[in-house]
Protein backbone atom coordinates (compact mmCIF):
# COMPACT_ATOMS: atom_id res chain seq x y z
CA UNK A 1 0.00 0.00 0.00
CA UNK A 2 0.99 3.38 -0.86
CA UNK A 3 1.93 6.46 1.69
CA UNK A 4 -1.70 8.41 1.36
CA UNK A 5 -3.67 5.14 2.04
CA UNK A 6 -1.72 5.61 5.37
CA UNK A 7 -2.59 9.31 5.26
CA UNK A 8 -6.02 8.48 4.12
CA UNK A 9 -6.43 5.66 7.27
CA UNK A 10 -5.24 7.97 10.20
CA UNK A 11 -7.56 10.53 8.64
CA UNK A 12 -10.68 8.80 8.57
CA UNK A 13 -10.55 8.87 4.62
CA UNK A 14 -10.46 5.49 3.99
CA UNK A 15 -13.05 3.14 5.51
CA UNK A 16 -12.21 -0.44 6.89
CA UNK A 17 -13.93 -1.62 3.07
CA UNK A 18 -11.33 0.32 1.38
CA UNK A 19 -13.48 3.16 0.00
CA UNK A 20 -12.22 6.97 0.03
CA UNK A 21 -14.96 8.60 2.12
CA UNK A 22 -15.10 12.47 3.11
CA UNK A 23 -13.48 13.75 6.02
CA UNK A 24 -16.16 14.64 8.64
CA UNK A 25 -14.94 18.48 8.24
CA UNK A 26 -15.68 18.54 4.44
CA UNK A 27 -18.72 16.50 4.75
CA UNK A 28 -19.87 19.81 7.31
CA UNK A 29 -18.67 22.32 5.15
CA UNK A 30 -20.62 20.65 2.51
CA UNK A 31 -24.09 20.40 4.31
CA UNK A 32 -23.09 24.52 5.55
CA UNK A 33 -23.37 25.17 1.97
CA UNK A 34 -25.85 22.91 1.43
CA UNK A 35 -28.49 24.29 4.33
CA UNK A 36 -27.33 27.76 4.28
CA UNK A 37 -26.58 26.68 8.05
CA UNK A 38 -24.22 29.02 10.24
CA UNK A 39 -20.68 27.30 10.02
CA UNK A 40 -19.39 26.94 13.34
CA UNK A 41 -17.36 23.78 12.35
CA UNK A 42 -13.93 25.56 10.76
CA UNK A 43 -12.50 27.85 12.91
CA UNK A 44 -11.36 31.35 10.84
CA UNK A 45 -12.42 34.69 11.57
CA UNK A 46 -15.27 36.59 9.84
CA UNK A 47 -13.66 39.51 10.00
CA UNK A 48 -10.33 41.04 8.47
CA UNK A 49 -7.12 41.33 9.88
CA UNK A 50 -5.60 44.92 11.38
CA UNK A 51 -5.79 47.36 8.43
CA UNK A 52 -1.84 48.33 9.46
CA UNK A 53 -0.58 45.07 8.68
CA UNK A 54 -2.46 45.30 5.67
CA UNK A 55 -0.89 48.32 4.51
CA UNK A 56 2.55 46.84 5.46
CA UNK A 57 1.57 43.99 2.79
CA UNK A 58 0.55 46.04 0.15
CA UNK A 59 3.55 48.55 0.57
CA UNK A 60 6.24 45.65 0.70
CA UNK A 61 4.59 44.41 -2.46
CA UNK A 62 4.63 47.65 -4.27
CA UNK A 63 8.19 48.25 -3.13
CA UNK A 64 9.36 44.73 -4.22
CA UNK A 65 11.53 42.63 -4.81
CA UNK A 66 8.82 40.25 -5.44
CA UNK A 67 11.50 37.55 -6.12
CA UNK A 68 12.24 34.25 -3.99
CA UNK A 69 12.91 35.06 -0.54
CA UNK A 70 15.88 34.03 1.53
CA UNK A 71 15.48 30.30 2.42
CA UNK A 72 15.01 30.87 6.24
CA UNK A 73 12.67 33.76 6.00
CA UNK A 74 13.10 37.47 5.01
CA UNK A 75 15.78 38.62 7.81
CA UNK A 76 13.26 41.43 9.15
CA UNK A 77 11.03 38.50 10.20
CA UNK A 78 13.64 36.45 11.64
CA UNK A 79 14.83 39.17 13.94
CA UNK A 80 11.02 39.87 14.47
CA UNK A 81 10.88 36.73 16.16
CA UNK A 82 13.81 36.74 17.75
CA UNK A 83 12.76 39.67 19.44
CA UNK A 84 8.93 38.71 20.22
CA UNK A 85 10.00 35.36 21.78
CA UNK A 86 12.55 37.80 24.22
CA UNK A 87 10.27 40.49 25.09
CA UNK A 88 7.44 37.45 25.78
CA UNK A 89 8.84 34.83 27.74
CA UNK A 90 12.89 35.72 27.87
CA UNK A 91 14.24 33.42 26.08
CA UNK A 92 17.37 34.09 24.05
CA UNK A 93 17.37 33.36 20.31
CA UNK A 94 19.58 33.67 17.32
CA UNK A 95 17.66 35.28 14.53
CA UNK A 96 20.27 34.56 12.03
CA UNK A 97 20.63 30.43 12.94
CA UNK A 98 17.87 29.47 14.97
CA UNK A 99 14.77 30.73 12.98
CA UNK A 100 12.78 29.67 10.57
CA UNK A 101 10.07 31.21 8.47
CA UNK A 102 7.41 28.56 6.95
CA UNK A 103 3.97 28.90 4.82
CA UNK A 104 2.38 28.76 8.14
CA UNK A 105 2.46 26.83 11.02
CA UNK A 106 1.29 23.23 9.23
CA UNK A 107 4.51 23.43 7.31
CA UNK A 108 6.31 24.03 10.06
CA UNK A 109 4.93 20.81 11.65
CA UNK A 110 5.12 18.67 8.58
CA UNK A 111 8.58 19.40 7.97
CA UNK A 112 9.52 18.98 11.96
CA UNK A 113 8.45 15.18 11.81
CA UNK A 114 9.59 14.52 8.60
CA UNK A 115 12.49 16.00 9.81
CA UNK A 116 12.99 14.08 12.89
CA UNK A 117 10.73 10.79 12.95
CA UNK A 118 10.66 7.84 10.65
CA UNK A 119 9.48 4.18 10.66
CA UNK A 120 10.25 2.38 13.92
CA UNK A 121 10.07 5.83 16.02
CA UNK A 122 6.75 6.54 18.14
CA UNK A 123 5.38 10.18 17.53
CA UNK A 124 3.39 11.00 20.87
CA UNK A 125 0.76 13.61 21.04
CA UNK A 126 -2.21 14.85 23.23
CA UNK A 127 -5.08 13.32 22.22
CA UNK A 128 -7.54 14.54 20.80
CA UNK A 129 -5.10 16.42 18.16
CA UNK A 130 -5.10 18.84 15.96
CA UNK A 131 -6.36 16.89 12.65
CA UNK A 132 -2.92 17.32 10.45
CA UNK A 133 -0.67 15.79 12.87
CA UNK A 134 -2.32 12.33 12.23
CA UNK A 135 -1.57 12.48 8.38
CA UNK A 136 1.72 14.28 8.90
CA UNK A 137 3.02 11.61 11.43
CA UNK A 138 1.54 8.97 8.87
CA UNK A 139 3.63 10.03 5.85
CA UNK A 140 6.68 10.02 8.10
CA UNK A 141 5.91 5.83 8.26
CA UNK A 142 6.67 6.24 12.57
CA UNK A 143 3.82 4.83 15.15
CA UNK A 144 1.13 7.74 16.06
CA UNK A 145 0.94 7.32 20.17
CA UNK A 146 -1.23 9.68 21.78
CA UNK A 147 -1.80 10.67 26.21
CA UNK A 148 -5.14 11.78 26.69
CA UNK A 149 -6.61 14.73 27.83
CA UNK A 150 -9.26 13.60 30.47
CA UNK A 151 -12.47 15.47 31.09
CA UNK A 152 -13.64 15.98 34.25
CA UNK A 153 -15.32 18.93 36.63
CA UNK A 154 -12.06 20.87 36.20
CA UNK A 155 -11.32 20.69 32.37
CA UNK A 156 -9.49 18.67 30.11
CA UNK A 157 -5.88 17.20 32.22
CA UNK A 158 -3.58 15.23 31.60
CA UNK A 159 -3.09 12.35 34.28
CA UNK A 160 0.44 11.78 35.42
CA UNK A 161 0.26 7.91 35.42
CA UNK A 162 -0.88 7.57 31.63
CA UNK A 163 1.92 10.39 31.25
CA UNK A 164 4.58 8.23 32.51
CA UNK A 165 3.29 4.91 30.66
CA UNK A 166 3.01 6.74 27.06
CA UNK A 167 6.68 7.41 26.68
CA UNK A 168 8.68 4.37 25.47
CA UNK A 169 12.27 3.60 24.19
CA UNK A 170 11.30 4.41 20.76
CA UNK A 171 9.39 7.57 21.40
CA UNK A 172 11.65 10.56 19.23
CA UNK A 173 9.32 12.94 18.97
CA UNK A 174 6.85 14.95 21.57
CA UNK A 175 4.16 16.77 19.52
CA UNK A 176 2.68 19.28 21.86
CA UNK A 177 -0.20 22.04 21.54
CA UNK A 178 -1.13 24.45 24.07
CA UNK A 179 -3.50 26.52 24.30
CA UNK A 180 -4.87 23.54 22.83
CA UNK A 181 -7.42 22.98 19.83
CA UNK A 182 -9.78 21.57 19.88
CA UNK A 183 -10.74 21.69 23.61
CA UNK A 184 -9.50 25.03 24.40
CA UNK A 185 -7.49 23.56 27.47
CA UNK A 186 -3.96 25.52 28.37
CA UNK A 187 -1.52 23.21 29.88
CA UNK A 188 -0.32 24.22 33.54
CA UNK A 189 3.08 24.58 34.03
CA UNK A 190 2.75 20.87 36.38
CA UNK A 191 1.59 19.05 33.22
CA UNK A 192 3.86 20.82 31.37
CA UNK A 193 6.58 19.77 33.56
CA UNK A 194 5.84 15.86 33.89
CA UNK A 195 5.92 15.99 30.08
CA UNK A 196 9.03 17.71 30.27
CA UNK A 197 11.02 15.14 32.60
CA UNK A 198 10.00 12.35 30.70
CA UNK A 199 10.65 13.73 27.49
CA UNK A 200 14.93 14.37 29.11
CA UNK A 201 14.30 10.77 30.67
CA UNK A 202 13.86 9.30 26.98
CA UNK A 203 16.07 12.24 25.53
CA UNK A 204 12.67 13.19 22.97
CA UNK A 205 12.70 16.62 20.78
CA UNK A 206 9.90 18.10 21.46
CA UNK A 207 7.69 20.25 18.63
CA UNK A 208 4.93 22.46 20.32
CA UNK A 209 2.69 24.12 18.61
CA UNK A 210 2.10 27.27 19.74
CA UNK A 211 -0.56 29.09 17.64
CA UNK A 212 -3.04 30.40 19.94
CA UNK A 213 -0.31 32.10 22.39
CA UNK A 214 -1.78 34.90 22.64
CA UNK A 215 -5.20 33.95 22.63
CA UNK A 216 -5.35 33.42 26.41
CA UNK A 217 -8.49 34.15 28.83
CA UNK A 218 -6.60 34.48 31.73
CA UNK A 219 -4.67 31.55 31.94
CA UNK A 220 -0.97 32.50 31.83
CA UNK A 221 0.37 30.49 28.31
CA UNK A 222 4.10 28.35 29.67
CA UNK A 223 5.75 28.14 26.72
CA UNK A 224 7.60 24.56 26.88
CA UNK A 225 10.99 25.73 26.06
CA UNK A 226 11.11 28.00 29.18
CA UNK A 227 11.12 24.62 31.52
CA UNK A 228 14.22 23.94 32.62
CA UNK A 229 16.66 21.55 29.92
CA UNK A 230 13.94 22.14 27.09
CA UNK A 231 15.14 25.28 25.30
CA UNK A 232 17.98 22.56 24.07
CA UNK A 233 15.50 19.90 22.56
CA UNK A 234 12.76 22.03 21.89
CA UNK A 235 11.13 23.91 18.38
CA UNK A 236 8.17 26.45 18.87
CA UNK A 237 6.23 26.75 16.59
CA UNK A 238 3.80 29.54 15.91
CA UNK A 239 2.44 31.29 13.40
CA UNK A 240 0.22 35.07 11.91
CA UNK A 241 -2.65 33.14 11.28
CA UNK A 242 -4.35 33.21 14.37
CA UNK A 243 -2.75 35.97 16.32
CA UNK A 244 -3.38 38.50 13.32
CA UNK A 245 -6.49 37.29 12.07
CA UNK A 246 -5.07 36.29 8.67
CA UNK A 247 -5.67 32.96 8.51
CA UNK A 248 -5.36 32.88 4.65
CA UNK A 249 -1.31 34.81 4.45
CA UNK A 250 -0.19 31.38 5.94
CA UNK A 251 2.94 33.00 7.54
CA UNK A 252 4.43 30.95 10.27
CA UNK A 253 7.76 30.46 11.73
CA UNK A 254 9.71 27.67 14.17
CA UNK A 255 12.70 28.72 16.23
CA UNK A 256 14.85 26.03 18.15
CA UNK A 257 18.20 24.78 18.56
CA UNK A 258 20.49 25.35 15.05
CA UNK A 259 21.18 22.28 14.41
CA UNK A 260 17.55 20.83 14.97
CA UNK A 261 16.39 23.68 12.66
CA UNK A 262 18.98 23.40 10.03
CA UNK A 263 17.40 19.70 10.18
CA UNK A 264 14.15 20.98 9.33
CA UNK A 265 15.20 23.89 6.67
CA UNK A 266 16.75 20.58 4.83
CA UNK A 267 12.90 19.66 4.37
CA UNK A 268 11.58 22.79 4.13
CA UNK A 269 13.26 23.85 1.26
CA UNK A 270 12.10 20.92 -1.32
CA UNK A 271 8.18 20.86 0.31
CA UNK A 272 7.99 24.84 -0.86
CA UNK A 273 11.14 26.14 -0.61
CA UNK A 274 9.74 29.65 0.36
CA UNK A 275 6.57 31.82 0.97
CA UNK A 276 6.17 35.56 -0.22
CA UNK A 277 8.36 37.94 0.94
CA UNK A 278 5.68 40.71 1.02
CA UNK A 279 3.70 39.05 3.30
CA UNK A 280 6.68 38.16 5.62
CA UNK A 281 8.09 41.58 5.42
CA UNK A 282 4.26 42.36 6.54
CA UNK A 283 4.32 40.21 9.49
CA UNK A 284 8.13 41.08 10.28
CA UNK A 285 6.16 44.97 10.94
CA UNK A 286 3.46 43.64 12.60
CA UNK A 287 5.22 41.35 15.43
CA UNK A 288 8.66 44.03 15.95
CA UNK A 289 5.07 46.39 16.94
CA UNK A 290 7.37 49.70 17.20
CA UNK A 291 4.34 51.73 17.66
CA UNK A 292 2.18 49.28 20.03
CA UNK A 293 -1.11 48.64 17.81
CA UNK A 294 0.01 45.35 17.22
CA UNK A 295 -0.49 44.65 21.12
CA UNK A 296 -3.76 46.94 21.27
CA UNK A 297 -5.17 44.83 18.35
CA UNK A 298 -4.74 41.37 20.17
CA UNK A 299 -5.27 42.79 23.73
CA UNK A 300 -8.83 43.79 21.52
CA UNK A 301 -9.23 40.54 20.08
CA UNK A 302 -9.06 38.62 23.75
CA UNK A 303 -11.42 40.46 24.97
CA UNK A 304 -13.76 40.22 22.18
CA UNK A 305 -13.11 36.57 21.68
CA UNK A 306 -13.76 35.96 25.43
CA UNK A 307 -16.82 37.90 25.35
CA UNK A 308 -17.93 35.77 22.31
CA UNK A 309 -16.85 32.79 23.84
CA UNK A 310 -19.30 33.57 26.90
CA UNK A 311 -22.18 34.43 24.73
CA UNK A 312 -21.73 30.54 22.88
CA UNK A 313 -21.54 29.08 26.27
CA UNK A 314 -24.69 30.84 27.54
CA UNK A 315 -26.85 29.88 24.50
CA UNK A 316 -25.22 26.28 24.47
CA UNK A 317 -25.74 25.81 28.23
CA UNK A 318 -29.54 27.43 27.86
CA UNK A 319 -30.76 24.77 25.45
CA UNK A 320 -28.86 21.83 27.81
CA UNK A 321 -25.35 21.29 26.32
CA UNK A 322 -22.79 20.84 28.90
CA UNK A 323 -19.72 22.73 27.92
CA UNK A 324 -16.06 23.12 29.20
CA UNK A 325 -14.89 26.35 29.70
CA UNK A 326 -11.85 27.08 27.57
CA UNK A 327 -8.73 29.11 29.00
CA UNK A 328 -8.14 29.95 25.05
CA UNK A 329 -8.11 29.04 21.18
CA UNK A 330 -10.87 29.80 18.84
CA UNK A 331 -12.85 26.74 20.23
CA UNK A 332 -15.32 25.34 22.69
CA UNK A 333 -15.96 21.56 23.34
CA UNK A 334 -19.54 20.55 24.68
CA UNK A 335 -21.29 17.47 25.79
CA UNK A 336 -24.62 17.09 24.23
CA UNK A 337 -25.51 13.98 26.41
CA UNK A 338 -27.78 16.01 28.81
CA UNK A 339 -29.47 16.42 25.87
CA UNK A 340 -30.31 13.17 25.22
CA UNK A 341 -27.50 12.58 22.15
CA UNK A 342 -25.35 10.42 22.57
CA UNK A 343 -23.49 9.73 19.68
CA UNK A 344 -22.43 13.50 18.00
CA UNK A 345 -21.73 12.56 14.72
CA UNK A 346 -25.56 11.45 14.27
CA UNK A 347 -25.87 14.74 16.30
CA UNK A 348 -23.72 17.12 13.96
CA UNK A 349 -25.08 15.40 10.71
CA UNK A 350 -28.98 16.44 12.13
CA UNK A 351 -27.94 20.24 13.62
CA UNK A 352 -27.63 21.94 10.12
CA UNK A 353 -31.04 20.82 9.09
CA UNK A 354 -32.68 21.10 12.55
CA UNK A 355 -30.66 24.00 13.85
CA UNK A 356 -29.36 25.69 11.15
CA UNK A 357 -25.86 25.24 13.12
CA UNK A 358 -22.53 23.31 11.91
CA UNK A 359 -19.88 22.04 14.11
CA UNK A 360 -17.33 19.23 14.35
CA UNK A 361 -18.11 15.90 16.92
CA UNK A 362 -14.85 15.62 18.84
CA UNK A 363 -14.01 12.06 17.84
CA UNK A 364 -12.81 13.57 14.57
CA UNK A 365 -9.82 14.80 16.39
CA UNK A 366 -9.41 11.69 18.32
CA UNK A 367 -7.72 7.95 17.08
CA UNK A 368 -9.83 5.55 15.68
CA UNK A 369 -11.65 3.76 18.17
CA UNK A 370 -9.84 4.46 20.90
CA UNK A 371 -11.14 4.51 24.73
CA UNK A 372 -10.97 8.30 24.67
CA UNK A 373 -13.31 8.48 21.73
CA UNK A 374 -15.69 6.69 23.51
CA UNK A 375 -15.50 8.62 26.49
CA UNK A 376 -15.91 11.63 24.08
CA UNK A 377 -18.49 10.00 21.57
CA UNK A 378 -21.02 12.72 22.38
CA UNK A 379 -19.11 15.53 22.53
CA UNK A 380 -19.31 18.31 19.90
CA UNK A 381 -16.81 21.33 19.11
CA UNK A 382 -17.77 24.82 18.30
CA UNK A 383 -16.01 27.59 17.25
CA UNK A 384 -16.82 31.40 18.50
CA UNK A 385 -14.51 32.99 15.95
CA UNK A 386 -17.73 34.66 14.20
CA UNK A 387 -19.27 38.29 14.52
CA UNK A 388 -22.03 38.65 17.27
CA UNK A 389 -24.31 38.29 14.65
CA UNK A 390 -23.53 35.58 13.42
CA UNK A 391 -23.10 33.90 17.03
CA UNK A 392 -27.05 35.16 17.86
CA UNK A 393 -28.58 33.26 14.77
CA UNK A 394 -26.54 30.45 15.88
CA UNK A 395 -28.17 30.84 19.29
CA UNK A 396 -31.53 31.41 17.69
CA UNK A 397 -31.02 27.80 16.01
CA UNK A 398 -29.71 26.10 18.97
CA UNK A 399 -33.14 26.35 20.56
CA UNK A 400 -34.77 24.07 18.11
CA UNK A 401 -33.02 21.46 19.70
CA UNK A 402 -34.67 21.07 22.93
CA UNK A 403 -36.38 18.26 23.87
C1 LIG B 1 -5.00 26.73 12.74
C2 LIG B 1 -4.01 25.82 13.38
C3 LIG B 1 -2.79 25.52 12.74
C4 LIG B 1 -2.47 25.98 11.34
O1 LIG B 1 -1.81 27.18 11.29
P1 LIG B 1 -1.41 27.83 9.88
O2 LIG B 1 -0.49 28.91 10.25
O3 LIG B 1 -2.69 28.29 9.24
O4 LIG B 1 -0.78 26.76 9.05
C5 LIG B 1 -1.89 24.71 13.40
N1 LIG B 1 -2.16 24.21 14.61
C6 LIG B 1 -3.32 24.45 15.25
C7 LIG B 1 -3.57 23.85 16.59
C8 LIG B 1 -4.29 25.26 14.64
O5 LIG B 1 -5.47 25.46 15.24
Amino acid sequence: MSRWHDVARATGLLGPDGTVAATIFAEMTALANHTGAVNLGQGFPDVEGPDHVKDAAVAALREGPNQYAPGAGVPELCEAVAAHQKRHYGLAVDPTSEVLVTVGATEAIAASILALAGPGDEVLTLEPFYDSYAATIALTGATHRTVALRPSEAGFHLDPGDVAAAFTERTRVLLLNSPHNPTGTVLSREELTLLAEQAIAHDVTVVTDEVYEHLTYGAEHVPVATLPGMAERTLTISSAGKTLSFTGWKVGWLHGPAELVTAVRTVKQFLTYVGPGALQKAVAHALADDDGRTAAYVSDLRDSLRERRDFLLGALRDVGFAPFVPEGTYFLVADAAPLGFDDAVALCREMPERAGVVAIPITAFCTAGSELSRTLRSWVRFTYVKSPAVLERAAAGLQRLRG
